[in-house]
């Protein structure tokens, strides 16, 4: 069945009333491109509004409806910086400010023209000696009586939407919403008492109904358990071949050090995998230092023993770059043959790669995507290792599944400590396997905190420190929209930090963010790494990879803007070679508790793990799971406390559907195929035709 066609929650949102266009275009930006979507759409709170006669009537933090007419619009001074405020009077002279960030004052321009009266509705509170009201819920020219509701859903919006608006679609797409056939077990509904699926979501809107809301949330990780229990179901289908190494190769590594116990426990686990038929899926998840790469090495040594090939894949040339290095200097012993292969080899040099890659002259071969076009021919490859693995959806993983003759081996590494309560959500299609253990005589990185207000003396200090030939990165927060554009102030920001350090440090300084072209973001890269360029401005980019052992300080402005697991993240760029290191908080100079808290743990730990338990407490319910790049296991409806309490059963009862029904042919599963498609899952029912 094609759900897309026969159904008309899987028409496009274009197809409701009153979607032209202009609309079609905010909502898209929500990802709200179906009518599901519209449907799915759950309000962000609910609020019970009072109208007010004046202001005095109202308490701080309260919902309330107001008449109140714009006596002044005072843009920001600083245009992109600051908020858009228009002055605001009550009926009995009072003032309050209704105030705006970013576009959304395009709107506030339209709406509250000076010298007329408008009923506004929002949430009353003060910001120093003013009442405010910070983005209006609603503004309207006539009276709002109507306004003054229990329970009124709020949703989230976009530039061009307006609550009315929204929630005038959702109840459209609502009424398409008709019963379906039932996917979740008899026995988990009578426990948790849950609505059936179209019940839930209409009462979902309505008022914040717990049960409803969990038992969409239960659908959601359900459908995302559903769909990589069939990716895994898939590779294990696959024939695949039990490789066991003698051991030969790696009796010749001459490691400069003794493996940790977490690494030689890693090396087991791979190398038990590997003597099993079907083809290994699993991760090694290591904070970054840990010494994932030379579990890789052990692991493609192995195979190479065996008498396969072994590919090490990386997100960027960069990283193969480096990998390629580090591996051919550690395999040397061995004679083991590594080569890189990047979409930068061309004509003879390329040719001959490939001509090694199918005569099997090369044992080990490393790179970017280019190892897995189509040109490319492996004599027998045995073992993948795909490094940074959220770079890469499921989708593409599959896709090099398919590259072996044999289904090769997986290896999948990642740096990012993930709870284990949410390992699951993300890899729930992998054994996983943790190095926990740092290899010692780790220097500790000297963690500060200043107020970003000390900006002049930071740029000293940076001068000082380039002074001595090391080097050092600038962290800029870039804040990613749902859309996957960024917040056009942070990008201004960025690059104003550039043009002015640039100004104080000549072309000593590079900057790199996921806006510029990627050749250029790679070049740049590269003239810091080469140690040609000396300070390295950038966002996030920085995350993943890039080794530079001689970078020794690292300034993150705004630092409370990041996630806790984000800035363990990002200082481990720091304190990779021998010389003290040093990462220097820059804070906003009011912080709140959660933000206060986050400095706290960051300055005190520097353990991934630990940083990434206390980040999921200090984000705890209402937030929503959407931090995988690749976008293949982002949660919309469910939060991260729905996840913890709603996830073991989940995932228990999607594997008790693939074990009994592992077609999804029987009803039930039939019914789990529109799920997959309603959560967009459909990667995992494709899988079953195929096979
Ligand atoms: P990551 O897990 O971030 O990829 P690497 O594999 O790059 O970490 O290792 C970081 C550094 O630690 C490398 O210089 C590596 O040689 C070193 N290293 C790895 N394992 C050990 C160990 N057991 N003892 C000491 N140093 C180690
Ligand atoms: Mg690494």
């Amino acid at each position: 069945m094609r759900p897309d066609i026969l159904n008309p929650l899987f028409a496009e949102s274009q197809t409701l009333d009153g979607v032209g266009p202009k609309v079609a275009k905010p909502l898209e930006k929500l990802g709200l491109t179906r009518v599901k979507d519209l449907a799915y759409h759950l309000p962000e709170r609910f609020v019970t509004r009072r109208v007010i006669a004046d202001l005095d009537h109202g308490a701080e933090g309260e919902q309330v409806i107001i008449a109140l007419t714009a006596t002044e619009h005072r843009a920001a001074r600083n245009p992109g910086r600051g908020p858009y405020r228009v002055m605001a009077q009550d009926e009995a002279g009072n003032i309050c400010a209704l105030t705006y960030f970013g576009r959304a004052s395009y709107t506030a321009k339209k709406q509250l023209p000076v010298g007329e009266k408008r009923w506004v509705a929002g949430r009353l509170d003060r910001y120093g000696d003013m009442l405010q009201i910070v983005h209006p819920d609603h503004v309207e020219t006539s009276s709002a009586a109507h306004l003054a509701r229990v329970n009124e859903p709020v949703y989230a919006l976009s530039e061009g939407l307006t609550q009315p608006k929204i929630a005038g679609l959702v109840a459209q797409s609502l009424e398409r919403v008709s019963a379906l056939p039932e996917w979740i077990e008899p026995g988990q509904f009578e426990r948790a008492a849950w609505p059936a699926w179209s019940d839930a979501l209409k009462l979902a809107h309505k008022d914040g109904h717990e049960q409803a809301r969990d038992r969409l949330a239960y659908d959601e990780l359900l459908a995302n358990s559903l769909a990589l229990l069939l990716v895994r179901a898939d590779g294990r289908r696959r024939r695949g071949q039990a490789l066991v190494g003698d051991g030969a190769l790696r009796a010749k590594l001459d490691l400069p050090f003794e493996m940790t116990g977490a690494q030689k426990r890693s090396v087991a686990e791979i190398e038990g995998d590997m003597r099993q038929e079907a083809p290994m899926l699993r991760l090694l998840q290591g904070d970054v230092g840990a010494g994932k790469t030379v579990v890789a090495l052990e692991a493609m040594l192995i195979a190479v023993e065996a008498g396969k090939q072994a590919a090490l894949l990386a997100p960027t040339e960069i990283l193969a770059r480096q990998h390629f290095e580090t591996l051919r200097a550690m395999a040397a012993p061995t004679g083991a043959q590594v080569a890189l292969l990047t979409g930068r080899a061309k004509g003879r040099e390329r040719e001959g790669l490939l001509m090694g890659l199918l005569n099997g002259d090369i044992d080990i071969l490393v790179g970017t995507h280019a190892i897995f076009q189509d040109a490319v021919t492996y004599r027998d490859l045995g073992l993948v290792v795909i490094d940074e693995q959220h770079r890469f959806g499921v989708q593409q993983r599959l896709s090099l599944a398919a590259k072996g003759r044999a289904a090769p081996h997986t290896l999948a590494m990642t740096a990012t400590p993930i709870p284990r309560s949410l390992t699951l959500a993300q890899y729930g299609e992998m054994d996983v396997s943790r190095l926990d253990e740092l290899p010692p005589g780790r220097q500790a990185i000297d963690t500060l905190v200043f107020p970003q207000s000390r900006m002049e003396e930071m740029v000293a200090g940076v001068e000082r420190h380039l002074a001595t030939g090391q080097q050092a990165y600038w962290v800029c927060p870039m804040v990613r929209e749902a859309n996957g554009t960024y917040q056009s102030d942070d990008i201004a920001a960025a690059e104003a930090r550039y043009a002015a350090l640039s100004e104080r440090f000549g072309d000593a300084v590079v900057m790199v963010h996921g806006q510029l072209k990627p050749e250029i973001k790679d070049a740049n890269m590269e003239r810091f790494a080469s140690g040609r360029a000396k300070l390295l401005i950038a966002t996030t980019v920085i995350e993943v990879g890039v080794d530079v052992p001689s970078a020794t300080l690292m300034v993150i402005e705004q630092a409370e803007r990041f996630g806790l697991a984000q800035l363990h993240q990002l200082r481990g760029r720091v304190g990779r070679g021998s010389e003290k290191s040093r990462c220097v908080l820059l804070r906003g100079e009011t912080l709140s508790e959660t933000g206060k808290k986050r400095l706290s743990y960051i300055k005190e730990s520097q353990d991934g793990f630990f940083l990434a338990e206390k980040d999921l407490e200090l984000r705890g319910g209402g937030e929503l799971l959407g931090t995988r790049q690749s976008g293949d296991a982002a949660f919309r409806i469910a939060d991260l406390e729905q996840v913890q309490k709603l996830l073991p059963a989940a995932h228990a009862d999607a594997r008790l559907l693939i074990e009994r029904d592992g077609g999804l042919t029987s009803a039930r599963g039939e019914a789990a195929r529109v799920l997959l498609y309603l959560f967009e899952r459909d990667w995992g029912v494709q899988l079953l035709r195929g096979g």
